[in-house]
């Protein structure tokens, strides 16, 4: 595990050097509350899933002269939430991005990418859309809108949210998130397409290597021809979903082999509970679409049955890496693995993310992408803890549900003052009479 150098103080001053790169955007009454402040006090709300957190802290300020925001997150005076939706509104979200290749820098360097590098050497980085704000009333100039038949409009932000995963890997890094923007005429999957583009094109980069080759993982909406084309051109490689109703032409050609020309393997597969049959099929080599410049790509594809032959789900995608008999299984667990994010990560982005501006309003300009920001930042900082931190994994492990962590931390910090972080870990395990087990 080589926890040395980590901790939770290291983490935050990344967000510190971040910060110290802000334009100080005070202006008149506003000077006694600093940005930096600011940023820590939402980024505290976030971490701890509190949306009282802060609340709580000016209460335990007023009551014995110190609290928690201040020794856990540095603030060094609480603004209101006021004062944070006016300093943070006018930084750009992008600002934060270093802190998220900080912590990426951090894990290469304890050798946990190397670890999340498959053993055929792939990188695999899944890129899924997500919306983080929706309201009929409220919207900003950076909202994106949708217009329903019954006259009423839906405004709403979405981005894309990259993590690195990895079959058997239970927690996926976040990487800078890409914004989906407004653009008249586009339909939504547009959008969805154009920001992956401009991710490729621009942070993405980043992540090439040639210790390994990156894998983009998408929906299939991204399994059509120019996004398809962008990815190699820029240097990724990709497994995306590939439907049969949105890819007839594909299909058809398909149909047209016999079942021998299409590899296949069958395994048997113990559920616990009951066998079922794992049937992988694949083909190298057939035409993305319907034209004489078609991109020639490798389908594969794992049905799942009973042993009766029920089919229960089934998975398909389209690869530009060639498919063995040797390489099949993983493969196609490399496809699945992006499902992680959706259900878990995206998911309390979503819930969590929606809850929490109700403390800060959504701003005119770059707020609500901002505040999603530092929630992923949060996110990451829990991810990166679950790694290194003992105290923590103990403290989560025991404790079980995500759930009643949360709940106690924000009991606990609510009518207790703790140094830092570490010594309020270190008064859950003692109150769980639990061995302590380091940092
Ligand atoms: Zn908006």
């Amino acid at each position: 595990m080589g926890g040395e150098e980590y901790s939770f103080e290291r983490l935050l001053q990344f967000l510190e050097n971040s910060i110290s790169t802000f334009p100080d955007v005070r202006t008149g009454k506003n000077t006694v509350y600093e940005v930096r402040d600011a940023v820590l006090s939402a980024f505290s709300v976030f971490f701890m899933q509190c949306p009282s957190f802060l609340s709580h802290q000016r209460a335990m300020a007023g009551r014995i002269g110190k609290n928690n925001a201040s020794s856990i997150f540095g603030v060094h005076k609480i603004p209101t939430d006021t004062h944070i939706r006016n300093l943070l509104d006018p930084i750009s979200p992008e600002l934060l991005f270093p802190v998220f290749d900080e912590i990426f820098a951090f894990l290469f360097e304890q050798g946990v990418i190397s670890e999340l590098v498959t053993c055929d050497r792939l990188l695999l980085i899944a890129l899924d859309g997500t919306w983080f704000f929706s309201s009929e009333q409220i919207m900003c100039p950076a909202c994106q809108s949708k217009r329903h038949k019954n006259g009423t409009t839906t405004y709403y932000h979405s981005a894309i949210t990259p993590v690195i995963v990895k079959p058997g890997v239970d927690q996926a890094f976040s990487l800078p998130p890409e914004f989906i923007t407004a653009d008249d005429g586009s339909s939504k999957q547009d959008c969805e397409n154009k920001a992956a583009k401009r991710w490729m094109e621009t942070v993405g980069l980043r992540y090439l290597s040639e210790h390994y080759t990156v894998v983009l993982l998408g929906d299939d909406l991204y399994a059509k021809q120019p996004v398809c084309e962008h990815t190699g051109e820029y240097g990724y490689s990709f497994i995306y979903v590939c439907k049969s109703s949105s890819h007839r032409y594909l299909y058809d050609w398909l149909a047209e082999f016999s079942p021998k020309e299409l590899h296949q393997k069958t395994h048997r597969h113990w559920t616990g509970k009951k066998h079922q049959l794992y049937r992988y099929r694949y083909r190298n080599g057939v035409p993305l679409r319907d034209t004489d410049d078609a991109l020639w790509v490798n389908w594969m594809e794992l049905t799942i049955m009973d042993t009766d032959g029920t089919v229960t789900r089934r998975f398909s995608f389209v690869t530009d890496l060639t498919l063995t008999d040797a390489n099949i299984v993983n493969m196609i667990a490399y496809g699945r693995s992006r499902w992680k994010i959706e259900n878990e990560h995206n998911n309390t982005l979503k819930t969590k993310g929606y809850h929490l501006e109700h403390n800060f309003g959504h701003g005119r300009e770059h707020l609500s992408n901002f505040l999603m920001t530092l929630n992923l930042l949060a996110f990451l900082f829990h991810t990166v803890a679950h790694r290194f931190d003992r105290r923590y994994l103990l403290v989560r492990k025991t404790l079980g549900r995500r759930q009643t962590f949360f709940q106690d931390v924000q009991a606990l910090t609510k009518y207790f003052f703790y140094d830092s972080w570490s010594h309020l870990l270190i008064a859950m395990i003692n109150g769980l009479e639990l061995e302590d087990p380091g940092g």
